[in-house]
């Protein structure tokens, strides 16, 4: 049963404005009841009414209600919008007063999940709602709006139609094989079908790789040994970028996890090995935190000190490393040179020089401007990539089926496993608890 909910939705402190969205089947009425001004039940839909939220005859805020009428709201529901004064205070007395009056507080995600469930949304969309609030950079922004129109509906219905299109013909087959006009789904008739998709679907999977790490950064070490410069690197890199750092606390030394937004292309920085200072001689050689680091990263930043031979540490480093996404960076470009590494690039921390160098590296590496050229054709979260993996999974099992000449009927239990799980994607085929876990990912009031 859908009952009348609400919630603050707009960040908790003091603004010029906060947003108290309320939403369900009586939610116009029971505003009204305590809003001094137009009925709202009479109003049209899409339309703003100055006004009093009132309680015991008294005028608790002056506000602006947005009325909008379901099926054609966000979640399908009727909603009322409370523009209130933006103070903490004031809101909560709003938001007291519709508790009061009939409304119970929102869960998080609960408005995106009537949406969903009101098939407003469907799950790419309502995850890249999530999306567009947590961008840090433009890519993010534009990839995630692009997906909220449908972009990645659309990418998976062209699948799901060429499946069904599929099934449906072995089900005629199966069931009528006496029809004549129908077409006899043999091996061969499937082999190129199932072909074809799956070189469409390891397109957007490749793809994926590179859109997904430009919505949600890309996991980074910056691994090497004590004093070969990675905290005045890291340094660098914040003053340089000031104004796009987020969650970085206090110095360099204190660092546990931050993200920082380089041209375009989003660090999600990973503890950095070996950069705090210990006494303890093994720690501090650092090595055991670097292996932990560089498995978890996909960038590896690692750093060397130019104007030192390499020892067997940087040697079990650069070893270490030698799989990963890794940019090398020979520091303390400022002494006496005694590196040479192929493709490896010249910085010096101390003085800030070479971090064109470094953006122009960390952007040819993530590939990040070849989402340009995508148009679209890839997901946007890991979610979604792990389905369709399966989906290809399925596919290829069906594949190798056909070449074996398994039995049709068969086969067609691997075409609906794929079918199945791109459905997930768009949240066609889910499971109740799923549902549940992404919307509470949501803030309150979403
Ligand atoms: P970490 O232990 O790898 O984090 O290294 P630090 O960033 O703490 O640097 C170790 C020492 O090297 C410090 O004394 C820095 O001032 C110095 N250093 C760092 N980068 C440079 C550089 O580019 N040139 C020179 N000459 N010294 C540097």
């Amino acid at each position: 049963m859908v009952d009348n909910i609400c919630a603050i939705a707009t960040p908790y402190g003091v603004g010029a404005i906060a947003v108290i969205r309320c939403s369900g089947p009586e939610a116009i009425e029971l505003v009204s009841k305590v809003f001094d001004g137009k009925n709202l039940a009479k109003c049209k839909s899409h339309t703003v009414h100055y006004g009093h939220i009132i309680e015991n005859g008294e005028a608790v805020d002056e506000v602006l209600c947005s009325v909008f009428k379901g099926p054609n709201s966000f979640d399908g529901e009727d909603i009322v919008e409370i523009s209130t004064h933006g103070g903490v205070y004031v809101t909560n007395r709003v938001l007291g007063v519709l508790l009061d009056n009939g409304f119970r507080l929102a869960e998080r995600g609960e408005f995106s999940k009537r949406a969903f469930l009101n098939h407003r949304l469907d799950l790419t969309e309502a995850e890249s709602i999530m999306d567009i609030i947590s961008s840090e950079n433009d890519i993010a922004l534009k990839s995630s709006l692009g997906s909220l129109r449908h972009q990645t509906r659309n990418l998976i219905r062209i699948f799901r139609d060429k499946i069904l299109d599929i099934l449906a013909k072995i089900e005629v087959n199966i069931d009528y094989p006496e029809y004549e006009d129908s077409v006899d789904v043999t091996h061969e008739y499937l082999s190129p079908l199932i072909d074809d998709m799956l070189i469409d679907m390891k397109k957007i999977l490749d793809n994926s790789e590179v859109s997904t790490i430009a919505i949600h950064g890309i996991n980074t070490a910056i691994v090497g040994k004590p004093n070969v410069g990675k905290s005045s690197l890291l340094n660098m890199m914040l003053d340089e970028n000031k104004a796009i750092v987020s969650d970085i606390p206090g110095t360099t030394r204190d660092l546990v996890e931050g993200r920082l937004t380089v041209r375009n292309v989003t660090l999600n920085l990973i503890d950095t090995a070996g950069i705090h200072e210990t006494d303890d001689y093994v720690e501090s050689i650092g090595i055991e935190r670097s292996r932990n680091a560089i498995n978890k990263a996909d960038l590896v930043l690692m750093v060397l000190d130019a104007s030192n031979e390499l020892d067997d540490i940087d040697k079990e480093l650069l070893k270490l490393t030698e799989n990963k996404k890794r940019i090398i960076i020979l520091n303390k470009s400022d002494l006496k040179q005694k590196l040479e590494i192929a493709d490896a690039i010249s910085v010096s921390a101390l003085r800030s020089e070479g971090m064109d160098l470094l953006s122009d590296k960390i952007l040819e590496i993530t590939s990040i401007n070849s989402l340009k050229n995508m148009d679209g054709n890839y997901l946007n979260n890991n979610r979604q990539v792990a389905l369709m993996k399966k989906a290809y999974k399925s596919l290829e099992a069906a594949k190798v089926s056909c070449e074996m000449l398994t039995d049709v009927s068969l086969i067609e239990i691997d075409i609906k496993d794929a079918f199945d799980a791109l459905g997930e994607i768009t949240g066609e085929s889910y499971p109740d608890e799923l549902i549940t876990a992404l919307f509470t990912k949501f803030c309150l009031g979403k």
